[in-house]
């Protein structure tokens, strides 16, 4: 096992109603004016919004809002955001939402505490500043950003998204009711399932060998969303199956499905560059899509961990041969994502074979080359990657 840091101060209050409890949680802990952030307007049309002001007011909390946030959040709506908080004195930020919310949130955060213009901390990657406390009221379990150290902004103007890292940008608040989760459209539930389900392939396949002690959990998790996925997308308002997503979602990114392993990330930074590309490619779409590829170009470093996964994950019986084994490990995932009623080709995303060489600079950019762990890929290999998925 390799030596590692990890940090979690997030207070989770899990289960029903408890975005009632939010003024309540944050007046104990001495916040004062609260800047809400949110996307649609679905937030204020649903009363959430509303009750989450009322739980506010209750406890004697201002607060302000900031809604606007789109999939795949820009840079310009969190130099708004910065402004006002800079301007009206904010002490906490409440994201009410999905991954973008939160990173948003957290872009915000970071923003008012400096003086720089907070894109330059996504291409300086400095940690030397304070962040306002953030808590997080879930509405859509996919990302795990409700606990997580990361953020991923998009840049229009420059035609680029990228990830910033840094531990004092984790929520110190997640107030996760899984009703709320029950209204979202199956798609997005989905997606939802796939980006937690690769969060746990990031973290599974490296360089490094076996760590039982991660490798289990991570395990684990996958069977569990393989498991639920099919009861809550058949039954949309099964408390218990959208109880154990929520949760799931947090576990498989908050950092335990990873620690003493290298991680590999390459995937998501493939998949990056098709959201850059065209913002209305939904993440977890694009990483059904990438994922099977990468798996595909990489599996000959290292078969018998993908023998072991399909073995794991997926009951497949060995054959002998560790590399027909984990081609059938990668058929699997693919079928899996498949069932979620996942696209399985670029070409279902409108991205086509020219757009390919679009995309590497801003991939150099973003990841740096080579990148990737269990197999360090250069720009060609990430080509013939796009390739194959297409
Ligand atoms: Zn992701």
């Amino acid at each position: 096992m390799e030596n590692f840091e990890f940090v979690s101060p997030t207070h989770f209050v899990f289960g029903r109603g408890v975005e009632n409890e939010v003024g309540a949680k944050l007046a104990a802990v001495g916040a004062k004016r609260v800047l809400v952030h949110f996307g649609g307007e679905s937030a204020r049309r649903s009363g959430l919004i509303d009750r989450v002001s009322a739980s506010l007011d209750a406890a004697g909390i201002e607060h302000l809002e900031l809604g606007g946030v789109r999939p795949n959040p820009e840079v310009t709506l969190v130099r708004e955001g910065v402004r006002l908080c800079k301007e009206g004195d904010v002490d906490w930020i409440l994201a009410v939402g999905g991954g973008s919310v939160i990173d948003s949130a957290k872009a915000i955060a970071n923003g008012a505490c400096v003086d720089c213009d907070v894109w330059e901390l996504f291409e300086t990657k400095a940690l030397d500043h304070d962040v306002l406390p953030i808590a997080v009221v879930l509405t859509i379990p996919a990302a795990g950003s409700e606990a997580s150290k990361n953020t991923v902004i998009s840049n229009d103007e420059l035609g680029r998204k990228t990830g910033y890292a840094n531990n004092a940008q984790r929520p110190k608040f997640a107030f996760m009711n899984p009703e709320l989760t029950f209204t979202l459209p199956p798609f997005q539930t989905a997606a939802g399932l796939t980006d937690m389900y690769c969060h746990l392939l990031e973290r599974f396949f490296d360089d490094y060998g076996a760590v039982p002690v991660t490798d289990n959990l991570n395990l684990s998790l996958m069977n569990t969303i393989r498991a639920e996925a099919p009861r809550v997308l058949a039954d949309p308002e099964n408390y218990d199956a959208r109880a154990n997503i929520m949760w799931a979602g947090m576990l498989c990114h908050q950092g335990l499905a990873g620690v003493g392993r290298h991680e590999d990330w390459a995937t998501h930074g493939l998949e990056h560059e098709l959201s850059a590309l065209d913002p209305a490619i939904t993440h977890g779409a694009g990483l059904a899509v990438m994922f099977p590829a990468w798996m595909e170009y990489v599996h000959g470093e290292n078969p018998a961990r993908f023998a072991f996964y399909g073995q794991a994950v997926f009951g497949l019986t060995p054959t002998g041969d560790a590399n027909a084994d984990a081609l059938s490990a990668i058929d699997e995932t693919r079928s899996f994502f498949a069932s979620l009623g996942m696209p399985t080709t670029l070409a279902e995303l409108g991205v086509e074979e020219n757009d390919i060489e679009k995309m590497l600079p801003t991939l150099a950019q973003n990841k740096g080359v080579p990148f990737g762990s269990f197999k360090k890929l250069t720009l060609e290999d990430a080509a013939e990657i796009y390739r194959l998925a297409l």
